[in-house]
């Protein structure tokens, strides 16, 4: 597989869109790899500091919802 921007050999996908990255064009972001709630009823997030990114799919901070899956 190539990078996305620059169709050199990749060296790892995006976590978030999965397109492929060379080390040039890599960006790394918090990425959440699991939500659970403690025993008090907090949530808490367990996190990568430094996940992959490919730069382009815009990963939102918030939430959106999704009423059609009701
Ligand atoms: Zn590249
Ligand atoms: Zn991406």
């Amino acid at each position: 597989m190539n990078c996305w921007h620059c169709n050199r050999p990749a060296h790892g996908t995006c976590i978030f869109c999965g397109r492929a990255i060379c080390r040039d064009h890599a960006q790394e972001m918090p990425h959440i790899v699991a939500l659970f709630a403690d025993r008090k009823g907090g949530h808490k997030a367990i996190v990568t500091a430094r996940a992959l990114f490919c730069g382009l799919c815009e990963p939102r901070e918030d939430p959106i919802e999704l009423p059609e899956l009701r």
